[in-house]
């Protein structure tokens, strides 16, 4: 027997409101999978990735991770999760990395990795240490872990990338990691996420990145004013979209 999804959403609804900015989306993301998610500013990109850990309330829709059903329960207008030990759970499961990469001023690179494992998962000191010094390797910036974040001309993001790895998440879900970064940096935080996507990581990125998303992908979903437009192989969705919007989009960012 095959097994299920690693991560499923059920028709996720969101509202701010009276906008709806989320109309219903449903992706299904089995281990292993890269999944791109594009679309033009606005259509609900960030609000999709930050409903999947609850760091914004779906209105409506069903979570299950490893098919466990993330219990809900309706708020006033959002749902709302009712068992925080089971949220927490899944959320140190579900890794994030963020535009912004977020690592902490008075910490050095390799404190800003150590961090998480030791103070959150209560992993022995060595180890963790050992682990930290391999990803930092791993994402070829290991000759600056005494450094602080302010002092690395570049870099910041794959140390953010170290950080999340570092909690041994399933899955990974990236939030236009290389949109606020300098071009010359763009590629090497591609080759670091490349890397990870073929050691057969489970992943989740929104990218204007297009030949990348194309190069790397299981599929690509290109979303609309919160709608999913069109999903596909890349070769569908890049050579040969059914939605006109999606090949204009596409020829636009290309
Ligand atoms: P994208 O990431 O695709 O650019 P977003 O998910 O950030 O899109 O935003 C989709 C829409 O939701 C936008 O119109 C944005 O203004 C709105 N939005 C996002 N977050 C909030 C919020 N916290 N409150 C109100 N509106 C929001
Ligand atoms: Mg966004």
């Amino acid at each position: 027997m095959s097994k299920g999804p690693a991560l499923e959403l059920r028709d996720i609804h969101k509202t701010f409101g009276d906008h709806e900015v989320l109309k219903g989306i449903s992706l299904e993301a089995r281990d292993g999978d890269v999944i791109s998610i594009l679309g033009s500013s606005g259509s609900g990109k960030s609000t999709f990735l930050r409903c999947i850990n609850l760091l914004e309330n779906p209105t409506r829709g069903e979570i299950l991770f490893n098919g466990e059903a993330l219990n809900l329960k309706p708020g006033e207008c959002d749902l709302y999760a009712s068992d925080m030990k089971q949220l927490t759970r899944m959320r140190q499961k579900i890794g994030f990395v963020f535009q912004s990469f977020n690592l902490w001023p008075h910490m050095t690179i390799l404190q800003n990795v150590m961090e998480g494992p030791l103070h959150v998962l209560k992993r022995p000191k060595q180890e963790v240490l050992e682990y930290a010094e391999y990803l930092l390797n791993k994402v070829g910036i290991a000759d600056k872990k005494h450094m602080y974040p302010n002092q690395l001309s570049g870099g910041q993001q794959r140390v953010a990338i170290a950080r999340t790895l570092a909690m041994d998440p399933q899955v990974l879900l990236f939030d236009e990691p290389t949109s606020a970064l300098d071009p010359e940096l763009v590629g090497e935080v591609l080759g670091v996420m490349r890397g990870l996507a073929d050691e057969g990581r489970t992943m989740l990125i929104v990218t204007h990145e297009m030949n990348f998303a194309r190069e790397v992908s299981s599929e690509v979903v290109f979303l609309h004013q919160g709608l999913v437009e069109e999903k596909g192989t890349p070769d569908k969705v890049f050579g040969s979209p059914d939605s006109e919007r999606c090949k204009a989009f596409i020829s636009s960012v290309f």
